[in-house]
C-alpha cells in the first residue's frame, strides 16, 4: 500500500505562497513509497495544479457540496473542484462539523458527491476532549465511520484506492497536543477492524491517516506505529521546509 501525506492549507494562501508548492515539489521530488496531496483553498486549485503537474505533488480540494450544482451560494461541487484541477477532496473535517454544523448525513453525501467524481475522498473523523476524557473515543469515532461512509460506490470506484480515513482527535487539531503512541494505535486498530468488517479483505489495504499536531519532530515515531498509513497535516504543511521532512519521516518508515 502507498502511504499518504496530505496537507490541508485551511483558510490559508494567496498567490504568494504557491512558491512553497514549488519548494516542496524540489524537496520532495519523487517519494518511493509516499504519494502527497496538498488540499488548498478553492482559489488556489487551479494555478497548484499548473504548478505541479508531472510532479510527485497533487491537489485536492477542502470540501465539496453534496450536489453538482444549483443555488448554493458561496459553495463548490466536487465537479468544479475535478475541473479546476484537483483529486482529492477532505469531507468531515472537525472545523467543517463544528463551523457549519455538518452531521455524519451530510458528511456521507459529500463523500459520495466526491465518489461520483471520480475523487479519492479523505473522510476526517475525531473525538472532542470531552469525550476522550469520558472514555467515549471509540464509540464516537465509531459512530462517526458508521453514519459518515457511503451505504455504495459508482461501480467504477475501487474503496481500498479511493477512500481515506482520517482520524483527528478534534482536541489535537492546531493546539500542539497530541494523542499518547498508545492512544492513537488503539484507534487506528479499532478502525481496521472496522474497515475490515465492512470491506473484507480491501479494508486491510485502505489507508489510514492521522491528523493532529503531526509535526517534523513527532513525525518519525507517529509513522512507526501499525496501522498509521499517512498523514493529515495542517500547519505544518503550510511551509515546504517542514511538510517535506514530515514527508521524508513517512516514506523512510
Ligand atoms: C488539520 O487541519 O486537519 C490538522 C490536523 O491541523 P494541524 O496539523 O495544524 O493540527
Amino acid at each position: 500500500m502507498r502511504k499518504l501525506a496530505a496537507g490541508n492549507w485551511k483558510m490559508n494562501g494567496t498567490g504568494d505562497d504557491l512558491d512553497e508548492v514549488r519548494a516542496l515539489i524540489d524537496a520532495a521530488p519523487a517519494p518511493k513509497r509516499t504519494d502527497i496531496v496538498l488540499c488548498a483553498p478553492a482559489t488556489l486549485i487551479h494555478r497548484m495544479g499548473e504548478i505541479a503537474m508531472g510532479s510527485s505533488v497533487q491537489v485536492g480540494g477542502q470540501d465539496c457540496h453534496p450536489k453538482t450544482a444549483g443555488a448554493h451560494t458561496g459553495d463548490i461541487s466536487a465537479a468544479m473542484l475535478r475541473e479546476a484541477g484537483a483529486s482529492f477532496v477532505i469531507v468531515g473535517h472537525s472545523e467543517r462539523r463544528t463551523d457549519h454544523r455538518e452531521t455524519d448525513i451530510i458528511v456521507r453525501a459529500k463523500a459520495m458527491a466526491g465518489f461520483a467524481e471520480w475523487m479519492r475522498v479523505i473522510l476526517c473523523l475525531g473525538e472532542t476532549l470531552a469525550e476522550r476524557q469520558a472514555g467515549r473515543t471509540l464509540e464516537v469515532v465509531g459512530g462517526q465511520l458508521e453514519g459518515s461512509l457511503p451505504t455504495s460506490f459508482p461501480p467504477e470506484i475501487k474503496p481500498k484506492d479511493a477512500l481515506i480515513i482520517a482520524y483527528e482527535p478534534v482536541w489535537a487539531i492546531g493546539t500542539g497536543l497530541t494523542p499518547t503512541n498508545d492512544e492513537i494505535a488503539e484507534v487506528h486498530a479499532f478502525l481496521r477492524t472496522a474497515l475490515v468488517a465492512r470491506f473484507g479483505e480491501a479494508g486491510q489495504e485502505m489507508r489510514l491517516l492521522y491528523g493532529g499536531s503531526v509535526k517534523p519532530s513527532n513525525a518519525a515515531e507517529i509513522f512507526a506505529l501499525p496501522n498509521v498509513d499517512g498523514a493529515l497535516v495542517g500547519g505544518a504543511s503550510l511551509k515546504a521546509a517542514d511538510f517535506s521532512k514530515i514527508v521524508q519521516a513517512l516514506d523512510a518508515a
